[in-house]
């Protein structure tokens, strides 16, 4: 309790002298002994969609039943804070990826699809120019493409997320220093030319990447979104993708800011599919663990995780019943997707399907299925998500976002100030508080 008190003071007293930055943040003591009280170095994690359900149900999933205790996860280690998440008024009172990522990117609320501009649809500075400017090196890692909400509102500025070709060619002109992700299809040959024009090594085999040894680079990994992490086992993109970026950015004496996304998250969240979303939320844990790492080595980078929204209205529990068998989805070996398409090749397809769900489908459920076979891809994708719901007790109230307030967890340099309730916009301006200040810039 007194330890929380003193974070809020800390915190208050430095957003009150904002722009004169942060001088006033008491040391971090960390296992290397003081940390600089203001970050060379910082690392923004979003996990997109990534509501407070979803960090518990996280934390069951992990959990070993064999045990007494239920173990903490990453999140739980890392915990500081809430977040609202509201966008401008204009939008009500839930957000899109677009206007959140736009907050939280620039301090400033919009409309919901906004890319960094304002509820007028004039460009917002977002902390990642700001960075430049001053000499430090950016960068964005995201399983989604590239030119998705979150990353671009970091990157570029537009009046509409859907305009991803635009999204595309304007980070010719943004100077980012390694961008990794999907999004082949936005960028074809012509405009990857103007890209290594302009020095970048350009990656479409992620087995490429450990290859590179220094800036600028950019990957694109998958046509649109990179696989589904519980497709793609083993193989720990984003983790990969994010040590890379570290490794790559560090080069820099100035320091760097880098952009983390857990995108996918948000697509399971969407899809109402909860060991697909298991999946990613160990995949973003994971990469957050690596940042973990690098600052336990690094104690002058300060990194901030939150969520952009919530999607889904994720319940753990559902219809009266008060369970949750995470053991039905530790079991599930393929996205639902994956499952259903499988379950339509002739031959034995119940045992096939048994197999992909790890339990078998009684009675009921197998002339559900066979029913929903009958009527192809999409309705056996549906029907196998919801066996996987009935069967775990899961369960959602929308296919879209809801509006409750997300988690904010940090550590290294001034991890204080993110303490306690703030809005998103106020992450930003914390932030951008904590870049090095202006010297003899004719302009911010
Ligand atoms: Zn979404």
């Amino acid at each position: 309790m007194t330890i929380f008190k003193l974070c809020m003071l800390t915190g208050l007293a430095l957003i009150s002298s904002m722009g004169a930055a942060a001088q006033a943040v008491t040391p971090v003591q960390t296992m290397l002994g003081d940390a600089p009280s203001v970050p060379k170095n910082i690392v923004i994690m979003i996990g997109d969609g990534m509501g407070p359900a979803y960090t518990s149900a996280y934390r069951y999933y992990k959990d070993n039943p064999d045990t007494q205790e239920i173990e903490q996860t990453v999140f739980d280690r890392l915990l500081v804070g809430t977040s609202s998440t509201y966008p401008a008024r204009v939008s009500g009172y839930v957000t899109d990826s677009a206007a959140s990522a736009t907050a939280l990117a620039t301090g400033v609320k919009s409309y919901n699809g906004a890319i960094s501009v304002d509820i007028n649809k004039q460009p917002v500075p977002t902390i990642m120019e700001k960075a430049k400017l001053l000499g430090l090196a950016t960068g964005v890692a995201v399983t989604s493409q590239i030119n998705h909400a979150t990353p671009a509102a970091f990157l570029s500025h537009n009046e509409s997320r859907k305009n991803y070709d635009e999204l595309a060619l304007s980070y010719l002109g943004t100077d980012t220093d390694v961008m990794l992700g999907g999004g082949q299809r936005y960028f074809p040959a012509n405009l990857i030319e103007k890209f290594e024009a302009k020095g970048y090594q350009y990656l479409a085999d992620f087995n490429q990447l450990n290859t590179v040894t220094k800036g600028k680079v950019i990957g694109l990994f998958a046509d649109v979104q990179l696989p589904w992490a519980i497709d793609d086992q083993g193989s720990h993109k984003l983790s990969i993708m994010t040590a890379k970026a570290l490794e790559l950015l560090s080069q820099n004496d100035q320091g760097f800011v880098l952009l983390v996304e857990g995108s996918l998250i948000d697509w399971a969240g969407h899809n109402n599919d909860i060991a697909t979303a298991m999946g990613e939320m160990e995949e973003f844990a994971n990469a957050i663990e690596v940042v973990e790492q690098y600052i336990r080595k690094n104690n002058d980078t300060l990194m901030v995780v939150t969520a952009d929204h919530n999607t889904g209205g994720l319940s753990i529990g559902a219809n009266g019943e008060y369970k949750w068998d995470t053991s039905i989805i530790r079991g599930v070996q393929a996205s639902p997707d994956v499952i259903a398409k499988d379950a339509l090749i002739d031959g034995d397809w119940l045992t096939r399907v048994t197999l992909n769900l790890g339990f078998e489908p009684n009675e009921d459920e197998q002339s559900q299925l066979t029913l929903a076979r009958m009527q192809g891809k999409e309705v056996m994708t549906t029907a196998i998500k919801q066996l996987i719901d009935s069967r775990s007790n899961t369960g959602w109230t929308t296919v879209g976002h809801t509006g409750v307030d997300v988690q904010v967890f940090a550590t290294g340099p001034a991890a204080s100030l993110f303490a306690g309730y703030q809005d998103n916009t106020d992450i930003a301006n914390k932030l951008m508080s904590l870049l090095p200040k202006v010297k003899s810039q004719p302009n911010k």
